[in-house]
């Protein structure tokens, strides 16, 4: 494969389920086995109390858009291909917040109109390496 952008560390022994479920193309938080409370991003314990027991539990892999930016200059050198491209922050059902990459026509949700506050997406995904899934998401149509 030739995706040429970052990649994360898909064998962080925090994280490591994460990637795993992503692979299998499932979309995983972790919840408290105490207090059932989902979390993101993944930590050792809980927030709300502070159990250490977690289970990586599915999601329904849809959110709506909270807030979002549109970026023109690359940042990074990898992302220099990339741009423009638009990250949103994205509140889910269950309770939590991800920050994620929107895929739209031309990658500039403001200029294409395809997003806005408020809107639906649902997640896809992006198999960028042999090893390595990346989450995406796209507009509800
Ligand atoms: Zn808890």
């Amino acid at each position: 494969m030739t995706y040429s952008g970052l990649l994360p560390d898909v064998d962080n022994a925090l994280t490591a389920p994460f990637w795993a479920a992503v692979r299998r193309e499932q979309l995983v938080a972790q919840q408290c086995v105490r207090c059932s409370s989902f979390r993101w991003s993944p930590s050792e314990v809980c927030p709300e109390c502070l159990c250490s027991e977690t289970q990586w539990t599915g999601l329904a892999g849809t959110a709506s858009v909270w807030s979002y930016a549109v970026y023109r200059r690359a940042m990074h050198p990898a992302f220099a291909e990339r741009v423009p491209y638009t990250v949103a922050m994205l509140e889910l059902p269950e309770g939590i917040r991800m920050l994620g990459m929107i895929q739209t026509s031309t990658g500039d949700a403001e200029q294409d109109g395809e997003v806005r506050i408020g809107d639906q997406v649902r997640v896809t995904f992006l198999h960028a390496t042999d090893e390595v899934t990346l989450v995406r998401w796209i507009p509800e149509a």
